[in-house]
């Protein structure tokens, strides 16, 4: 029970990732705001968690929108009193769409959720952990934060923009009592990925096989460095980009 009593907010926590991470962290004690656009889906992971005696509050958001995010961290306030820990996992893809095949919506749109409402609920969560003196925020960036051939022009720019985002609000926060890091998953079996990672013949899989790990990682593995993130275990990391992708980023 590393997360007892603790209160932590999960975007994207209807699929993948996210999902992940809602579970883990219910089962390691803590009240979990599960958000994410897809409600049905939503619905279906806190029925999960709650039916296994887990505490889970679903709330539909789209982390693009200011008045949403407001929404999803009001209600989660009036439910649980506080927020401890911020987990920013949602984001989409751009289908490794280089620069001339990037639309203006394209760019925005991959920016919208993958940086901006990273901010926007950021900042919405901030003012309630400075009031605490502690809290953790846990960011999800990528391989494609350090290098490209992880999407396409928006999604690497978009996700090189989380480790600076990252790092800027661990400088800025740190002394308040802040933890900020971030973790850069490579590939990893979700919905995001699903689709390209059921063809044996697809280009990206031949770079898969031949990462030190030989294979593709699954969301559980990145849930269980995010409960170490947001533990006290790491209460000396800060500022961190850590990648857990198979090797991906060692050549
Ligand atoms: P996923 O399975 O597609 O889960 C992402 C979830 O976020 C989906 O439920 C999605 O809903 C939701 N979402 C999309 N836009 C949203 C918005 N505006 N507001 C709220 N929720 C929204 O993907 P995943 O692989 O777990 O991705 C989690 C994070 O890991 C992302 O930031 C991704 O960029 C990053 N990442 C993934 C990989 C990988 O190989 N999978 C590798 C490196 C980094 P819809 O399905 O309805 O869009």
């Amino acid at each position: 029970m590393k997360l007892k009593g603790k209160t932590v907010v999960i975007t994207g926590a209807a699929s993948g990732m996210g999902r992940a991470q809602a579970r883990l962290f219910s089962k390691e004690g803590a009240n979990v705001i599960a958000a994410d656009i897809d409600k049905d889906s939503l619905d279906k992971v806190v029925k999960e968690i709650t039916s296994n005696g887990g505490q889970a509050l679903a709330v539909q958001a789209d982390i693009s929108n200011r008045d949403s995010v407001k929404d999803l961290v009001k209600k989660g306030v009036e439910e649980y009193s506080s927020i401890d820990i911020l987990c920013n996992t949602a984001g989409i893809l751009d289908d490794y769409s280089p620069s001339l095949d990037t639309s203006e919506d394209l760019w925005d749109r991959i920016f919208n959720v993958n940086l901006k409402g990273m901010f926007l609920l950021t900042n919405e969560v901030l003012p309630h952990m400075i009031k605490k003196e502690k809290g953790v925020i846990i960011n999800i960036s990528s391989i494609a934060g350090f290098v490209a051939g992880g999407g396409g022009a928006a999604y690497t720019s978009a996700k090189h923009a989380v480790v600076g985002y990252t790092k800027q609000l661990s400088f800025d926060y740190g002394k308040q009592g802040i933890r900020v890091n971030a973790i850069a998953p490579g590939a990893i079996k979700t919905g995001m990925t699903e689709e390209i990672l059921k063809d044996e013949d697809a280009p990206v899989m031949e770079t898969i096989k031949s990462v030190p790990a030989g294979r593709y990682g699954q969301p559980e593995e990145i849930a269980n460095l995010a409960l170490f993130l947001a533990s006290e275990e790491s209460d000396f990391i800060h500022g961190a980009i850590v990648p857990i992708d198979g090797g991906w980023l060692v050549k």
